[in-house]
């Protein structure tokens, strides 16, 4: 469903290798996504796996997926297994076994020792403080450390003791030796083995040293005969260093490294530290809280996995670090669900009409479409009954501009059903309308135009008591009130205080044994729902809304 084509067609990574192609650089196209397992997948991800994942089918190519495990101490084996459940719940299918970079710790090591070897690394002394003071700023050029011109007999010696554990973390660390002049910083001698005395989730306690993600990237692709590596643009920088190391090191495959701009969503985050953030300080629940734009946060919330895919291909590929509007992402979703996602009445906001001239030991029986464009989805019963439930916006006391629902005196049409006249209201001590006596017209059931000319304000939805279910609704808005909150330090000051509102309503008694293989619902005039099973029991049924309607009749 999605605009493969078209992604395809405007793609400026896809026209290199298309050039590639053309001049016989390569066999066989292989790439890979790289995630470092140190958080939850995010929409963000999403684009990259997509743009590596359809270039590999493509050109019947390799797509690995390779765990960027090179820090144990921010990584975990939770996160990998999120990983792989979010890429196959995508659908993206990786080629042979995961990958790990720590897979090729020992080859990494023999290139550091090459490296020390050629005179091109050297322990260094300088703290982590020091080795950035060292290293100046754009404008003011970097110093030589004090340690850079060891022999290498003493590198190689100091090198090996690093590993041995015989230096305490932070004491000493391996760094390529190559232009602290240099106006790209990232060139300014960068740390390639740093101590970390962390027990690692693959390799277990075999190291106390772990190459840094700039000297493993590179080594990892080359190893795996990845002949695109694409990354996102703030590695623009880096790619100079990528292509230094491969330089100097005696590994035959260059693959080169290509960047595109990261996704950014309007009043939303795209980066793990910040959800952390946002995890940590329990403004949501978890890394799968549907507010978050993580893939589980909106599988939660009810967005299918080829809606996700779908706006991956339209929003395409650039250079350019723009942020997508949230309604481009809404849109994609509400086009699928449109087509498939059966019809239903729910009352988030319950206030209880009683029909006076119904008699309260009968019951009518509707037959109505699961779909009003797609008679093939079926049919279902409803019935109408003495005691219904309106929402609580769709009666008003007093007359108001434009307000097409119930009003005291007035007429509307329950959907599918009669149309009803409020008589009178009931009201608690405390003022508060407690319920609605109305009367039926019999004879208006089915009759589109009103031949009385018995003058209706609108249509509103209903449920009727006895054949309902309570249910809670949770309706989520944006977690911020800011537009791009990318890149910006104090997250916490913008957060959208209702970004999540809680209602106490009613579904139709039987809406989930009806249709036990779907979760997803629209509700009429409220917008489409995912019923949240995961965190739903048999006492308490979540529905989630994934998005409101169109505005228009609301
Ligand atoms: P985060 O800031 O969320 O931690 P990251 O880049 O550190 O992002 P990784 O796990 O290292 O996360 O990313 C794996 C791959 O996904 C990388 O190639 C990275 O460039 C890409 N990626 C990460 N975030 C985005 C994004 N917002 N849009 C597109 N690609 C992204
Ligand atoms: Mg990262």
């Amino acid at each position: 469903m999605y605009k493969y084509n078209n992604f395809y067609k405007k793609n400026f990574i896809f026209k290199i290798i298309e050039n590639d192609i053309r001049n016989k650089k390569y066999n066989i196209i292989c790439t890979r996504f790289p995630p470092e397992p140190n958080g939850y997948l995010h929409i963000g991800h999403i684009k990259s796996i997509c743009l590596n994942f359809s270039i590999a089918k493509f050109y019947k190519g390799i797509f690995f997926l390779r765990i960027d495990d090179t820090n144990p101490s921010t990584e975990n084996i939770k996160y990998i297994k999120s990983i792989k459940k979010d890429l196959i719940w995508l659908g993206f299918k990786w080629d042979k076994n995961i990958k790990y970079s720590s897979n090729y710790f020992d080859l990494i090591y023999k290139y550091a020792i090459e490296l020390i070897k050629k005179n091109l690394a050297y322990v260094d002394e300088l703290n982590i403080k020091d080795i950035k003071n060292y290293r100046g700023t754009l404008l003011i050029p970097g110093k030589n450390s004090p340690y850079r011109n060891r022999s290498i007999e003493e590198n190689l010696e100091l090198f090996k003791k690093m590993r041995l554990g015989r230096f305490p973390e932070g004491k000493v660390s391996l760094r390529a030796k190559i232009d602290m002049q240099s106006k790209v910083i990232v060139m300014r001698d960068p740390v390639l083995y740093r101590i970390k005395f962390q027990e690692h989730h693959q390799t277990g306690k075999k190291w106390c040293i772990y190459p840094t993600y700039d000297f493993s990237h590179c080594i990892a692709d080359a190893i795996e005969g990845i002949t695109h590596s694409l990354c996102t643009l703030e590695f623009q920088d880096n790619r100079i260093l990528y292509d230094w190391i491969l330089n100097n090191i005696s590994i035959k495959h260059h693959p080169k490294q290509y960047e595109f701009s990261k996704l950014k969503i309007e009043y939303g985050i795209t980066s793990k530290r910040n959800i952390n953030i946002l995890i940590k300080n329990k403004i949501v629940s978890g890394w799968d809280d549907p507010r978050l734009l993580t893939i589980s946060g909106l599988r939660r919330k009810g967005y299918t996995a080829s809606s996700l895919k779908d706006f991956c291909y339209r929003i395409g590929i650039t250079k350019q670090n723009n942020i997508i509007e949230i309604s481009s992402l809404e849109s994609c979703i509400r086009l699928e669900l449109n087509k498939i996602a059966p019809r239903a009445m729910a009352v988030l906001r319950p206030l209880k009409i009683i029909i006076d001239n119904f008699p309260s030991n009968k019951k009518i029986k509707l037959l109505i479409p699961n779909h009003p464009n797609n008679k093939n989805m079926g049919y279902k019963n409803i019935y109408f009954t003495k005691e219904i439930y309106i929402d609580i916006l769709d009666f008003s006391e007093i007359e108001k501009k434009n307000y097409k629902r119930l009003i005291l005196g007035g007429k509307v049409r329950l959907r599918y059903s009669f149309i009803i006249k409020a008589k009178k209201i009931i009201k608690n001590k405390n003022g508060n309308i407690t319920c609605i006596h109305c009367i039926y017209y019999k004879d208006t059931l089915g009759i589109k135009i009103d031949k009385k000319k018995r003058i209706i304000k609108g249509i509103i939805h209903w449920i009727s008591c006895s054949y309902s279910k309570p249910a809670l609704f949770y309706l989520y808005n944006n977690l911020f009130i800011k537009k791009n909150i990318n890149n910006i330090d104090n997250i916490l000051s913008f957060l959208n205080k209702k970004s999540l509102l809680i209602y106490n309503g009613f579904i139709e008694k039987n809406l989930l044994q009806l249709n036990n293989n779907n979760q997803h619902f629209q509700f009429e005039r409220e917008g489409y729902f995912f019923f949240d099973k995961k965190y739903s029991n048999k006492n308490k049924i979540i529905f989630n809304r994934i998005i409101s309607l169109k505005k228009k009749n609301n």
